[in-house]
């Protein structure tokens, strides 16, 4: 009865969260982080993903899809697969979703022993009962359209009430749920631990790819150890913090929330 129900990480959580390497990290150790997104439609989508992989800690970002030329057009140090997860070597974490089409991915990420992330279109027809025998971890980040087709209800009843639909969602799917959104709300299925709220959204945020960096970077924090429930509110801290430098005041690209992360980063260091 005296846990709240709602908590808020402070810059100073965040800081003592961030994952900083030591003189005895390799790249291997501090996480590799598996990115199966993008499809012949949405390539841009796999792009945006490991473009916020790359700035969430992890040693090495793998990318497993059919965009493989597009991301290392713009990213040579990702290492780049096309065929399916499993033949895609050992990671930390699987960030399995954005863009991806019909493209397949999604069982395979879920039958691995690693922490996966699953948004946007792994999220569409999600079974359950493949996510509750899951071993490790798994982080729902569904915006408010997304959890509606996940609980079967019209969106304005995730809108209306979005404590309850993100604790329904952990309770049915077993799972950590970040519900996206102009408050974005991180729920773990422990009933004990208070929902975290993002303080850092911004408005700007609405925008086009946005989530997709989200994904890739939370995946990445997942990647480098963080438990779920730290990763998603470590990930939606940084995510808006980034978006806010970036715009100060105008329009921003998912792109140019993106290029923010490092700035974001040195700013919950640096304890600004
Ligand atoms: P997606 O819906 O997957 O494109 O992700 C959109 C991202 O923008 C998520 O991180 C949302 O939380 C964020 N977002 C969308 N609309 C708003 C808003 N009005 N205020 C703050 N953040 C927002
Ligand atoms: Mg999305």
């Amino acid at each position: 009865p005296s846990v709240p129900e709602l908590e808020a990480l402070q810059h100073a959580d965040v800081a003592r969260l961030l994952p900083v390497p030591t003189g005895e990290s390799d790249k291997y150790r501090r996480g590799v982080v598996g990115v199966v997104a993008g499809s012949a439609r949405y390539p841009g989508a796999a792009v945006l993903a490991v473009a916020g992989a790359l700035h969430g800690g992890a040693g090495a970002v793998r990318y497993v899809g059919p965009a493989g030329d597009a991301v290392i057009a713009r990213f040579p140090e990702t290492l780049v697969h096309a065929g399916p997860p499993a033949k895609a070597g050992r990671v930390q974490a699987w960030v399995v979703g954005p863009g991806l089409g019909d493209e397949p991915g999604v069982r395979d990420a879920l039958a691995s022993d690693v922490p996966v992330l699953v948004d946007a279109d792994g999220l569409r027809g999600l079974d359950a009962g493949a996510v509750r025998a899951r071993t490790a971890p798994t982080l729902l980040t569904p915006h408010a359209g997304e959890a509606a087709a996940l609980l079967g209800v019209p969106r304005g009843e995730v809108e209306a009430g979005r404590l309850a639909a993100v604790r329904e969602l952990t309770a049915r799917y077993g799972a950590t749920v970040l519900l996206k959104g102009s408050t974005t709300l991180v729920a773990s299925p422990d009933l004990s631990d208070p929902v975290r709220v993002n303080p850092t959204g911004t408005p700007w945020l609405a925008t086009a790819g946005s989530g997709d960096v989200l994904s890739g970077l939370t995946g990445s924090l997942l990647a480098s150890g963080l438990p779920a429930r730290d990763a998603g509110s470590v990930g939606a801290y940084l995510h808006g913090l980034a978006a806010r430098t970036a715009a100060r005041g105008a329009p921003v690209s998912a792109e140019d929330v993106a290029a923010g992360l490092r700035g974001a980063w040195r700013d919950v260091v640096s304890g600004e």
